[in-house]
């Protein structure tokens, strides 16, 4: 009995479709078949998605997943696609389509496209040199080339993060670590957070991104740690009121070890006082990270640079190039000015990297990367990107997008239907619906606006609470949004908002 089960295993394996899925030189043809078949599926996306979203509900997609069974594979791509396409493609969000203006999500650019597909199937890990070879110096180019945008010089040094909380997530960490290294001659990495590490503080502004909360709390210095700090008119952070509370934390007896500044808020699109806030990180000796997830788009316009002047006082970066270099989830780096200090992080794996090894003749990314060892070549897609399309091109596309929402910031103050908290240096706008004569609430009319446009599909809009006051939000980050886009879009604000006060 056991002989011929072994057998039925032997002859299904000389069978030809038996090794038929397993990418090798053997599977070309399939390969080749398939990729053009998922392709076919994206083409149909552009051509199908009329409306950045389908506007279908949980619970009615929900409902179509029951019937999945993992037991039985299906017969053939055909069969596949069409699932995914039921499932997935035809409610897909489409971030392409002007109408979509809700959250951070860039247009994507197609050689980075096409850089996805030697990704995915070379499969290079960027950890070892053995695992990724020239893939290794691609990204320690660009990562060299993304500090000298900054304004770094050769003693820069970085590494491709999965995202800009992650990213944060090494800023904060190098502070501590530096911190109790330098001046409490500590080493947390082997022993541990010291005592005194209840009273690190960091300081934030009250519109930075929640990821310093929560990488505070992992750190083990709890969000306590983090200090937030009262913004301006524009909702950037009042320099002044940084170095008040600075003073006031050390009379505290608490140790202040780090201000973190960003550049772009998520909320407002605008930059907090850079060269001020680095002035007073050198005064006090604290730790510089600058958060420049989003802002770190203007990198690439000449016309716009200017707004990152003081990036480069920084210790540590962060830039999210899928937020604002066009490139498809994920595309992400985290930068220091001295590579010295990446040190303070680096383990010795025996079988990576061991400690004994010559990193000159096999140099290791993994060094540099805390969370992550097996590390996908991301910086494959941004190297398409700028050497077919070159900054020149991609700031092209950031002048445009920071020159359509300046124009949208006026459209919206000049009506008297809408209420504009401020403009913005990049493309985020926060507003609401509130002619002079609504009686309604109007915290009420705007969450019925926004829920409204998103289950009828035809524009997405995101939102954010200022002052517990909810407000809608556009983000503009598409250069084919036209203000002809935006005055539409507005339109089918006020007359959602009409029908809400008309029905109450
Ligand atoms: C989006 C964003 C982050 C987080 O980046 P992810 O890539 O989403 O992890 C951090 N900071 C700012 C200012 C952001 O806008």
């Amino acid at each position: 009995m056991q002989e011929q089960q072994t057998l039925a295993v032997l002859q299904d394996k000389t069978d030809d479709t038996f090794y038929k899925d397993l990418f090798y030189a053997g599977t070309e043809q399939e390969y080749r078949a398939a990729i053009t078949a998922a392709g076919e599926s994206v083409s149909s996306f552009l051509q199908n998605n009329k409306k950045p979203f389908s506007g279908i509900t949980p619970a009615a997609l929900l409902a179509q997943f029951n019937t999945i069974d993992f037991d039985t594979p299906l017969p053939d791509y055909e069969s596949l696609l069409e699932e995914v396409n039921t499932l997935y493609i035809k409610h897909a969000t489409a971030f392409h389509l002007p109408q979509y203006i809700a959250h951070l999500n860039c247009p994507v650019v197609i050689p980075a496209l096409a850089a996805e597909v030697i990704i995915s199937a070379i499969n290079s890990s960027q950890d070892t040199y053995d695992q990724s070879a020239g893939g290794t110096f691609m990204e320690r180019k660009l990562i060299d080339w993304t500090g000298a945008q900054i304004g770094f010089d050769t003693a820069c040094d970085g590494v491709f993060t999965g995202g800009g909380s992650q990213s944060n997530m090494m800023g904060l960490l190098l502070a501590r670590d530096y911190y109790a290294l330098e001046f409490l001659g500590h080493n947390i990495k082997m022993d541990g957070c010291p005592a005194e590490a209840s009273r690190f503080r960091i300081f934030v502004s009250d519109k930075a991104h929640f990821s310093n909360q929560k990488n505070a709390s992992l750190l083990g210095l709890g969000e306590q740690a983090i200090i937030k700090i009262d913004t301006d008119n524009r909702f950037r952070m009042n320099a002044v009121k940084l170095e008040a509370a600075i003073k006031k934390e050390l009379e505290l007896g608490n140790i202040p070890i780090a201000i973190v500044a960003t550049a772009g808020t998520t909320d407002f699109g605008n930059m907090d006082p850079l060269q001020e806030i680095g002035r007073l990180a050198g005064k006090y000796k604290l730790w510089f990270h600058i958060d420049a997830a989003y802002g770190c788009g203007l990198l690439l316009s000449d016309k716009y640079r200017y707004l990152l002047n003081g990036i480069e006082l920084a210790d540590s970066v962060t830039v999210d190039y899928h937020k604002s270099f066009f490139q498809p989830i994920s595309s992400s780096a985290f930068l220091v000015k001295n590579k010295l200090h990446l040190n303070l992080i680096k383990h010795h794996a025996d079988y990576l990297n061991p400690k004994e090894q010559d990193y000159d003749e096999l140099p290791a990314q993994i060094n540099k990367s805390v969370t992550q060892s097996t590390r996908r070549f991301d910086a494959l897609k941004l190297w398409f990107t700028l050497r077919l399309m070159g900054k020149q091109q991609l700031g092209a596309y950031t002048d445009t997008i920071i020159e359509t929402a300046e124009k949208a910031a006026c459209m919206i103050e000049e009506d008297g239907a809408f209420k504009l908290l401020s403009h913005s240096d990049l493309g985020v706008l926060v507003f609401r619906y509130y002619p002079a004569d609504m009686t309604a609430n109007p915290c009420e009319v705007n969450q019925y606006i926004k829920k409204a446009l998103f289950f009828s599909g035809e524009i997405l809009l995101a939102s954010t609470k200022v002052n517990q006051a909810f407000y809608l939000k556009f983000t503009i980050l598409n250069p084919l949004t036209t203000i002809d886009d935006i005055r539409h879009i507005l339109t089918a604000i006020k007359e959602c908002g009409k029908d809400y006060v008309k029905d109450l």
